[in-house]
C-alpha cells in the first residue's frame, strides 16, 4: 500500500486536444488511490499533427498506455499494430496498451461502456431501439445494442449520408430514418438513445416530441453534462425509465485500467461522486 508514486510507478494517461475538460484523470486517479496502486495517470494535450510522434515517444518512454479522446480516435486506430474486433469494426480506438517492446495495441471500449451502463441500470430489454446520431459515439452505441440483442435498430441523423454509411457498415438490422421523421420513429420503441451532442451544456437542445414513445420504453442519453439532460427530464415525466450517460464514461475506463494496472475496478456511487460531484450537485 502506498500513497505517493515511487520511481517504479506504472504511468498511463489520456491524450486529447484539448484535454483540460477530460474527467479521465479523476476517474483513474480515484481507482489508483482506492486500490493503493503505485501508479500515475496524467493528461497529455497533443495537437493532431504531433499525435503519432508523441504516442510513439510515450510508448518508447515506458508508459503502460493511453486513453485517447477527440480528435485522435481514428489516428490512434491507424497507428495500432494490433486492434481488437470492436476497434476494427468502428475504425476508432479509445484505449492504447503499450507492450514492453514498444508495441502498440488498440482497443475500443466505448461499446462495452455503453452496454455495461445499461446492464448496471437494469435495462436488459430487447426489441426496437431508436438511436439519434451517426457519429463515432453512435457507431459504438449501435454495436453495443446489437450485442445486447436489440433489433431492429432505427438510426436517425441530421446528415442522412452519415446514417446511411453507419447502416452500410454495421447492418443488417440497422434501418435509417430521415431526421424529419425521428419523432414518428419512436412508435413501438423499447429503447431511445441520444448519441448526438444535442442537449449538452452550451449546445442546442434536442428537439424531439416524445408523444409516440411508449411509456414502458427506457431512454438513455450519452451526454452527461448536465447529468439530467432535457431529454431525460421529459422522458422521466412521461414515466419512462431513464439512464444518464456518466456510467458509460466510467465503465469504458475499466478495461484500460485493468490492462495497465492489473485490477478490474468497480463503478459505484463513490466513483460517481469523485468524477462528477459538481454535476451531481446540479453544477
Ligand atoms: P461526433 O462524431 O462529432 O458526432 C456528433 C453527432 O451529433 C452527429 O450525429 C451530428 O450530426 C450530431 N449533431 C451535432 N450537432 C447537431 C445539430 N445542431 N443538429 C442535429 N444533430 C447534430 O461526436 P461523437 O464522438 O459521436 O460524440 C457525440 C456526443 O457523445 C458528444 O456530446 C460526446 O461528448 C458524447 N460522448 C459521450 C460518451 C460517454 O462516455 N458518455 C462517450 C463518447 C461520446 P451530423 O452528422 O449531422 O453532424
Amino acid at each position: 500500500m502506498t500513497d505517493l508514486p515511487s520511481g517504479k510507478a506504472v504511468v498511463a494517461g489520456v491524450a486529447g486536444w484539448p484535454v483540460a475538460h477530460s474527467r479521465s484523470p479523476r476517474l483513474h486517479g480515484h481507482w489508483l488511490k482506492r486500490h493503493g496502486i503505485d501508479g500515475l495517470y496524467a493528461p497529455f494535450a497533443i495537437a493532431p499533427d504531433d499525435f503519432e510522434r508523441a504516442v510513439r515517444g510515450l510508448a518508447a518512454a515506458g508508459l503502460a498506455g493511453l486513453n485517447v479522446t477527440l480528435p485522435h480516435k481514428e489516428a490512434a486506430f491507424a497507428l495500432s499494430g494490433r486492434a481488437d474486433e470492436t476497434a476494427r469494426r468502428l475504425g476508432a480506438v479509445n484505449t492504447l496498451v503499450f507492450g514492453p517492446d514498444g508495441a502498440i495495441e488498440g482497443r475500443n471500449t466505448d461499446a462495452f461502456g455503453f452496454a455495461e451502463n445499461l446492464n448496471d441500470s437494469g435495462v436488459t430489454g430487447s426489441g426496437t431501439a431508436v438511436v439519434l446520431g451517426a457519429g463515432g459515439a453512435a457507431r459504438a452505441v449501435v454495436l453495443a445494442l446489437q450485442s445486447l440483442g436489440y433489433g431492429p435498430i432505427r438510426v436517425s441523423n441530421r446528415t442522412a449520408a452519415r446514417a446511411d454509411s453507419l447502416a452500410a457498415t454495421l447492418g443488417p438490422g440497422v434501418d435509417t430514418v430521415a431526421w424529419a421523421g425521428r419523432a414518428a420513429a419512436l412508435a413501438g420503441a423499447a429503447l431511445l438513445v441520444n448519441a448526438t451532442s444535442l442537449g449538452m451544456a452550451g449546445q442546442p437542445a434536442l428537439d424531439l416530441p416524445l408523444d409516440d414513445l411508449p411509456a414502458g420504453a427506457a431512454v438513455t442519453d450519452i451526454v452527461y453534462t448536465p447529468l439530467e439532460t432535457p431529454l431525460l427530464a421529459a422522458a422521466r415525466s412521461r414515466g419512462c425509465r431513464t439512464v444518464d450517460g456518466l456510467g458509460m464514461l466510467l465503465h469504458q475506463g475499466r478495461p484500460g485500467f485493468h490492462a495497465w494496472f492489473g485490477v478490474d475496478p468497480a463503478v459505484d456511487a463513490d466513483l460517481r461522486r469523485a468524477v462528477a460531484g459538481d454535476l451531481l450537485m446540479g453544477g
